[in-house]
């Protein structure tokens, strides 16, 4: 029997949310929302893009550690503010064949998911409503060409929480995700392990793409962490083709620090050729007085500034892009607690010269 992530800093976590919604200004409550957000967007060229929140890692009864039902994760998810989720169940498809009868509705889009449970390593899998199952492999060149078959089937693999303690996270994250879940349930030392073991693997020149989920079991009206997807339609599939391209930034909840990092007509997720003079354009809303904001690059931190709410603006930054840097992507952490308000997807810079 595997023994299943179940709940881990959970009533701290909660807490340490609810000093930040009150004391610091991010607003979370939020009734259903009919009509998606645009932060950033008239910054856009082409101002396509639209923001959708959701959630790509949780469970129903279709997993053998959880008791609920489907129809209060998602009834409870859409009242948590969410315009996407995916059930990503243990090593079961039955919930797929349940799901494929058109679930989704326009306050709720469902991504199907798959938590690929083995003993060293959990790997979501996203898009597919069938697929063959392998079940109990071990050794790395197992794994990879079973990664292989997924990414012929026009999947993607999501590395979970590789830092959790009853798993070799060396051994996570050797194995050649697309995506990598850098916040896992109530962010806790081994999510901030894994955001610095991101930066070590963006570093090396490797492209992954940051991700969080709930990893819930029981409680779908929380509403920590979110994925906010740069989107062109409320539909299961733009959805899961803008993830794909890394279109998205992580929040602690609904509302709160919405980023927009482009360059040129690429957005986060994006690469662009190296020119000289070509500029970052960093936009930053919903930031609360104080909130630390980092620009990381392949040289680690490049820019660090404390937020003054007092001027009643949104945070914008514009800079140059250098020849040496392979990327650039953004933090933002709250002064009142030690987590992370909001986490982007790096914009990868390709230079040929530098490459050579
Ligand atoms: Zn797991
Ligand atoms: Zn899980």
């Amino acid at each position: 029997m595997f023994k299943y992530r179940m709940f881990k800093k959970s009533i701290l976590f909660v807490a340490l949310l609810l000093i930040i919604t009150l004391i610091v200004g991010c607003t979370q409550i939020q009734s259903v929302k009919t009509q998606p957000d645009s932060p950033g967007s008239q910054n856009s060229k082409d101002n396509k893009w639209f923001v959708l929140r959701g959630d790509l890692h949780c469970h129903s009864s279709f997993s053998v550690d959880s008791n609920a039902p489907i129809e209060t994760v998602v009834s409870d998810s859409v009242k948590a503010g969410y315009d996407f989720i995916s059930l990503t169940e243990h090593n079961t498809q039955e919930h797929l064949k349940y799901l494929k009868e058109e679930y989704s509705n326009d306050d709720l889009i469902i991504i199907p998911g798959y938590e690929w449970t083995l003993k060293r390593v959990h790997m979501n899998m996203f898009g597919l409503y069938e697929f063959e199952e392998k079940l109990g492999l071990d050794t790395f060149e197992e794994i990879n060409s079973y990664i292989d078959y997924i990414h012929e089937l026009g999947s993607i693999v999501q590395i979970n929480h590789p830092n959790w303690k009853a798993l070799y996270a060396q051994f996570a994250l050797s194995i050649p995700g697309d995506l990598m879940e850098v916040w896992n349930g109530p962010f806790g030392t081994d999510d901030k392990k894994t955001l610095k073991d991101w930066q070590n693997l963006l570093t090396e020149g490797k492209k992954i793409i940051a991700t969080a989920g709930r990893d819930e079991h029981e409680n779908y009206l929380n509403n920590s962490p979110v994925n906010n997807v740069y989107a062109e339609e409320k539909t299961a599939e733009n959805i899961f083709e803008n993830i794909k391209k890394g279109h998205l930034y992580i929040t602690a909840m609904k509302d709160c620090s919405d980023i927009w990092l482009s360059c040129g007509d690429a957005i986060m997720g994006d690469t662009v050729e190296y020119a000289k003079g070509s500029q970052i354009y960093l936009k930053i809303e919903k930031l609360p007085h104080n909130a630390k904001i980092k620009i990381y690059s392949n040289k680690g931190i490049e820019f660090e500034e404390i937020y003054d709410a007092s001027k009643n603006t949104a945070y914008e930054k514009e800079f140059l892009v250098e020849e040496d840097k392979s990327f650039y992507r953004v933090e933002v952490w709250s002064a009142a607690v030690s987590i992370p308000l909001g986490i982007s997807n790096p914009i990868y810079i390709e230079n040929e010269n530098q490459n050579e």
